[in-house]
């Protein structure tokens, strides 16, 4: 998808406002009806007109009927722009230069900020997929909220950028962050190519201990980052590697642990095998290396990004299986599955009078005790690190 920077450029007042008055409208509304963009706006009903068949045109928002009215809303060209907007305000952007990565899920370019240093800003963009199955996951919305694009890609967005912040702070090898709005990062531009790209090296043997370290060191301090392979693990001329792409990273003390844990090693041997023709048989096991000593899991859960959230972005992603390591044939094995409680087994808590939307954040409404009113005598309770509710149907 292309950013258009130059839009930025040309918008007026009344323009911006007439977006941002769709922005807050969609967090209640699947289509926003014109008299609430006039009321949230502050502009005279008679006047939005103009300003709305302009943002159209500029392909900035849309407009669609339901069976009861006709309503506007954003799509990913306005949702960009309202958050490069914010970052240029901040200083964090200044300019956007060319697209460097086009993932599944997400854009990728290279910026500069106002202080002329060149950065990375990714876009993520979960709603490209369709939505699929998410029918099936209904129970970690409200029935009348649909999981919109822009709401999941915002989480996605938090997610990384807590998680980032959190890992920088403890000497992981990780680009260094630099902000977040809405569905945006920005982060260092790395020197570094993707281990993909990579036909040769001098010692596998070195690079692989790297990696398992690495996977060893994150589960130390329970965490798990659950996309670990090529695409994701960066590798600078000096052959050092780093660790990017978080938005699915899970606790050491989640469910399914073990099965993320053993995916990322596996990931790891099976490109070494096939890329490098090199094979050892050290690899860590989760049950002997991954104890943890330190709390990194609890740190990112205190770090703003709610409990909630993370069951809402987890329900998404496992539903439309966003993630490089979801799509390759060599992820892994059928059998190592079998272990593991399946869908239907685990029923994660829904929380009943929390939309989740930035309306509660601001109001610090808190939602501590998911399960409490719903019905669990046919279920065992426990909470993961980072204090998700995971209800276990007994059998
Ligand atoms: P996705 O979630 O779509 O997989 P990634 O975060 O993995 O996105 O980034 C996709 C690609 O963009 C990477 O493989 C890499 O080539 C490039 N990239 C991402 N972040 C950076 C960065 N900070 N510096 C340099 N290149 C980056
Ligand atoms: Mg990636």
């Amino acid at each position: 998808m292309k950013l258009d920077a130059k839009a930025l450029r040309y918008m007026s007042t009344e323009d911006f406002r007439v977006l941002t008055a769709i922005e807050i409208g969609s967090r209640n509304h699947d289509i926003v009806p014109a008299p609430l963009i006039a009321q949230l706006s502050r502009l005279r009903s008679g006047g939005i007109n103009k300003f709305i068949t302009d943002l159209i045109k500029r392909k900035l928002i849309a407009s669609e009927s339901s069976s009861k009215y006709v309503g506007y809303k954003l799509v990913y060209a306005g949702y960009d722009y309202l958050a490069l907007k914010t970052l240029s305000k901040r200083g964090s952007v200044a300019s956007v230069g060319n697209q460097i990565g086009v993932g599944k899920e997400s854009d990728i370019f290279v910026i500069a900020g106002d202080n002329e240093e060149q950065a990375v800003l990714k876009l993520h963009r979960l709603g490209r997929l369709s939505f699929r199955n998410v029918k099936n996951k209904r129970d970690y919305f409200r029935p009348d909220q649909s999981p919109s694009w822009m709401y999941m890609s915002r989480l996605s967005a938090m997610k990384e950028y807590a998680f980032m912040q959190v890992l920088h702070q403890h000497g992981f090898p990780v680009p260094k962050p630099i902000d977040q709005n809405r569905h945006c990062i920005v982060m260092e531009l790395l020197d570094a190519h993707p281990l993909r790209q990579i036909e040769k090296i001098g010692e596998p043997g070195k690079l692989y201990s790297e990696l398992m370290d690495l996977i060893v060191r994150l589960a130390k301090h329970g965490l798990i980052h659950g996309d670990f392979n090529e695409f994701n693990i960066l590798i600078r001329d000096d052959g050092s590697p780093i660790l990017i792409d978080f938005p699915q990273m899970v606790s050491t003390s989640h469910a399914n642990a073990e099965f993320y844990f053993n995916r990322d090693v596996d990931c790891i041997r099976t490109f070494f095998k096939r890329r490098f023709g090199y094979e050892s048989v050290l690899y860590p096991k989760f049950a002997l290396d991954a104890n943890k000593e330190f709390d990194l899991d609890v740190q990112v859960a205190a770090s703003g990004f709610t409990k909630k959230e993370q069951t809402q972005l987890e329900a998404f992603m496992e539903s439309e299986q966003v993630g490089d390591s979801n799509t390759t044939p060599h992820s892994h094995d059928e059998e190592e599955d079998e272990d593991l409680p399946s869908d239907e087994e685990i029923v994660y808590a829904d929380d009943n009078d929390n939309d989740g939307s930035e309306d509660d954040r601001e109001t610090g409404r808190a939602n501590e005790d998911d399960a409490s009113d719903s019905d669990d005598d046919d279920c065992d309770i426990e909470y993961d690190r980072l204090g998700n509710t995971i209800r276990r149907k007994r059998a």
